[in-house]
């Protein structure tokens, strides 16, 4: 990614079921709206278009959700036609859609691949029936085989699987297992996370009722080495901490975001940061519709980030990548030493082995990623 490329995130806030522990911006399908969302989405695109008609190429578009394909083939199609209109696309731009199992049929694959789609992916979880069950899931494990094996069908070459850990009752075995079933379908790409619970959502008040027990934070901790560990030996390069890849194959996309370089975000609840700028949109996708009619944009909160904010969240998000940060780069573009501020903080991370610096690359260390959020807050 070059200084005049950008990223584009497009969000579908709808999904056929809410799962018990997501806290994300889903809301359930409404037919009627879904149309008038996708036509609010394309005024919102044409408005940013000309705004930022100078802002460089889009490196990578990803439309995220929720679950992106509840909406029809045609619609998915339009979007990406109109970002083809009118913004720049890099010929080899990364374009991805999020999908999950029981939400897509073949021929909808097929149509959305031919469209321009060229990567996929797919919110696998757990390749254990039981799991799904507890993670309240709208699918079982047959319906993922189906979708990842048309996803094939359909020409994705290129193919992404979220996996989680850390769900009740797992075992390091158990996880190794969905692990192994990952790799039966040669994804190119996995994102393991483990399972947190959000007060306000179904799991966070079973949590405080006493009905789900999460595991403690030291089998977390095995059940995140022991990824690594499978992983690597069989092949993919772990570059950020949650997510490998075949080589070659990281998510362009989220790479823009950790290195906290521009990103354009469309749609309800779409955050983006432009020039210094961090904008979120508002939540409620009728909400939205109403703004975007009414003046073109559905902005709720916009901030300048102050250079020490901006500076601050740079490290926090560059860390999480396994590479860290150059340390040249980050100067040129802050125009200041890097030492001066963080000179303190960077001596006594260093003397506790928790990060290294290294030709010029400034990043977690083994011991560092293993307690990378309370590592990655020092700079904040
Ligand atoms: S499918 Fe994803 S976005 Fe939709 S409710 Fe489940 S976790 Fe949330």
């Amino acid at each position: 990614m070059n200084e005049q490329s950008f990223g584009l995130y497009i969000h579908v806030p709808y999904c056929i079921h809410k799962c018990g522990y997501c806290d994300f911006n889903s809301h359930p399908i409404k037919r009627d709206e879904m149309e008038t969302y996708v036509s609010a989405l394309i005024k919102e695109m044409t408005h940013y278009s000309q705004k930022f008609s100078s802002a460089g190429t889009v490196n990578s578009i990803f439309l995220g959700g929720g679950t992106p394909t509840t909406l029809s083939a045609t619609q998915l199609a339009r979007i990406l036609e109109e970002c083809k209109k009118q913004f720049n696309i890099a010929e080899d731009a990364e374009i991805t859609l999020e999908a999950n199992p029981a939400t897509i049929g073949s021929d909808q694959l097929k149509s959305i691949r031919q469209a321009g789609y060229n990567r996929i992916s797919i919110g696998v979880q757990s390749f254990d029936e039981e799991e799904l069950k507890l993670l309240d899931r709208a699918h079982g494990v047959e319906e993922i085989h189906c979708t990842v094996d048309r996803a094939r069908e359909s020409g994705f070459s290129n193919l992404s699987l979220d996996l989680m850990f850390a769900i009740p009752n797992q075992t390091l075995d158990g996880w190794e297992n969905n692990l192994r079933q990952a790799l039966v379908k040669n994804p190119e790409h996995l994102s393991t996370y483990n399972l947190t619970i959000e007060k306000e959502t179904s799991f966070g008040k079973l949590q405080s009722s006493g009905k789900l027990v999460m595991p403690d934070e030291d089998h977390q901790l095995e059940l995140f080495k022991r990824t690594i560990d499978f992983l690597k030996e069989n092949g993919f390069h772990h570059y950020e901490i949650s997510n490998f890849a075949r080589p070659g194959k990281e998510c362009k996309h989220n790479i823009t975001y950790w290195q906290n370089s521009n990103t354009l975000g469309l749609g309800a609840g779409a955050s983006f940061y432009m020039n210094g700028i961090r904008s979120k949109n508002t939540n409620l996708p009728a909400n939205y519709i109403r703004e975007i009619n009414k003046k073109h944009t559905a902005v709720e909160f916009s901030e300048s980030l102050r250079p020490r904010q901006a500076m601050g969240e740079t490290l926090m998000l560059g860390l999480r990548m396994l590479k860290g940060i150059s340390i040249m780069k980050f100067e040129d573009r802050f125009q200041t030493s890097i030492r001066a501020i963080y000179g303190d903080v960077i001596a006594s991370l260093k003397e506790k082995e928790l990060i290294t610096i290294e030709q010029g690359q400034l990043r977690l260390s083994k011991k560092g990623l293993f307690l990378a959020n309370s590592v990655i807050l020092e700079f904040i």
